[in-house]
């Protein structure tokens, strides 16, 4: 019997398996046949400490014999207040006021939504300024603010028309820092988004602190708003908390999601600065900040969170970042060497290569060939068309790391 699940990103017409996952524990998820499956990108990104981490578990089944569910708007919960406290505390100054949603296109949506409303009362500018080759989520207005293509041109009459700077490549940096400026001066942006330090869907495609910091200052002397969608690199996936720490700035608008939770239960959170807070305050009602969903803040997710918060707090997290990062970087160089290989990149714990393909694209017809290599040797990759990435749990051991860029080697033999 066939199943009546649509996946996403899926192509059901090709009539492939789709394996079947009945639990998970560290870094590794087993199949109803048995099969230890190593995840090498955190099942999407977001299982930062493993699956099934202990104190994610205890404190999401404690908090379930207390309070599961709730409205949110006018009414508050203890797991969401310790949260947005510990966030506050744990977060750089003066992102001091936290907004929740449920995924990191939601935190992204609410972010431009909070740009708009700043400006409401200042001249009403509506315009946000993108980079080239970002991803920041799949509803109308994010797909808005990310790159055009195969994914989003059906829907393509319904998106919103954007400013795009090019991508910082290597030695190209300055060409997206005069585009950045030019855009600031003559489309009175309201806001400029951005994937800070990596581009993740787009490619992983990486860029200097250095330029993050340039596109920071002209944000700021043209008193745009710089958002920051943290969603993919933030909670140490760059090797520091934020990836903004690197370029030493704080944004006026920060998403967070994946990660979050330590990646066990859907939540997010939009951090915001006092202006951006302040120009929603009002007698007025009418004027208040228009964002809501049935599961805001839900306490099964907030008390995930906050046990994510504790691992950060008591646990040595950048230790192991640094230590899966250095093992990731012996084993990439070998990678690298590899006739094949081309583009062999590093940022904190994300690697990324690219294999030698006439037709290097999104759709290259090399990525599901690959995937379906990484699949019959029980290793979970998806590689964004010719470009291979690992995103591993920080607690990927050395024998699963090994595992999988010898999977790597052998996949891109074959
Ligand atoms: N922003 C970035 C940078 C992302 O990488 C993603 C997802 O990969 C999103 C936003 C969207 O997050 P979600 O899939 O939770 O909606």
């Amino acid at each position: 019997m066939t199943s009546p699940v649509w996946h996403p990103f899926t192509q059901h017409g090709l009539g492939e398996p789709i394996p079947r996952i009945v639990r998970a524990e560290g870094c590794a998820l087993y199949t109803d046949d048995g099969r230890r499956i190593i995840d090498a990108i955190s099942s999407w990104w977001v299982t930062t400490h493993g699956h099934c981490n202990p104190r994610i578990m205890a404190a999401i089944a404690d908090q379930a014999g207390k309070l599961d569910q709730m409205i949110f708007a006018g009414w508050t919960h203890e797991p969401a207040e310790t949260l947005a406290a510990a966030l506050v505390e744990m977060l750089p100054a003066p992102l001091a006021h936290v907004f929740f949603s449920d995924s990191g296109s939601t935190a992204v949506e609410v972010a431009l939504k909070m740009a708009l409303g700043y400006w409401r009362d200042r001249g009403a500018r509506h315009r946000i300024l993108v980079m080239e080759h970002s991803y920041h989520g799949d509803t109308i207005g994010t797909m808005s603010v990310g790159e055009r293509g195969v994914y989003n041109a059906a829907y393509a009459p319904l998106l919103f028309d954007v400013g795009t700077v090019p991508f910082p490549a290597a030695g190209r940096e300055q060409e997206t820092l005069d585009a950045l400026e030019r855009l600031c001066r003559t489309e009175s942006p309201a806001a400029f988004i951005v994937e800070p330090l990596v581009l993740g869907a787009g490619g992983m495609m990486m860029y200097g602190a250095g330029t993050l910091a340039e596109m920071h200052a002209i944000c700021r002397r043209h008193g745009v708003i710089f958002i920051a969608d943290e969603v993919m690199t933030g909670w140490g996936r760059t090797g520091t908390l934020l990836a903004c720490e690197q370029a030493g700035i704080v944004p006026d608008i920060l998403c967070l999601a994946k990660g979050l939770t330590g990646g066990a239960v859907p939540l997010a959170v939009t951090l915001a600065t006092p202006p951006i807070f302040e120009a929603h305050l009002s007698q007025d009602r009418a004027k208040l900040f228009y964002h809501s969903s049935s599961f805001t803040a839900n306490p099964l997710s907030c008390a995930a969170a906050v046990a994510n918060v504790g691992i950060w707090r008591e646990e040595p997290v950048l230790e192991r970042i640094a230590d899966l990062a250095a093992r990731q970087s012996a084993h990439l160089a070998k990678l690298a060497a590899h006739p094949r290989i081309r583009n062999a990149r590093q940022i904190g714990t994300i690697t990324a290569v690219e294999v030698e393909d006439t037709a290097g694209n999104y759709l290259s017809a090399l990525g599901p060939r690959l995937l379906a290599a990484f699949r019959e040797r029980d290793v979970l990759l998806r590689p964004l068309g010719n470009t291979v990435y690992l995103m591993p749990p920080y607690c990927t051991d050395e024998t699963d790391l090994s595992r999988i860029y010898a999977v790597i080697e052998e996949a891109v033999a074959e």
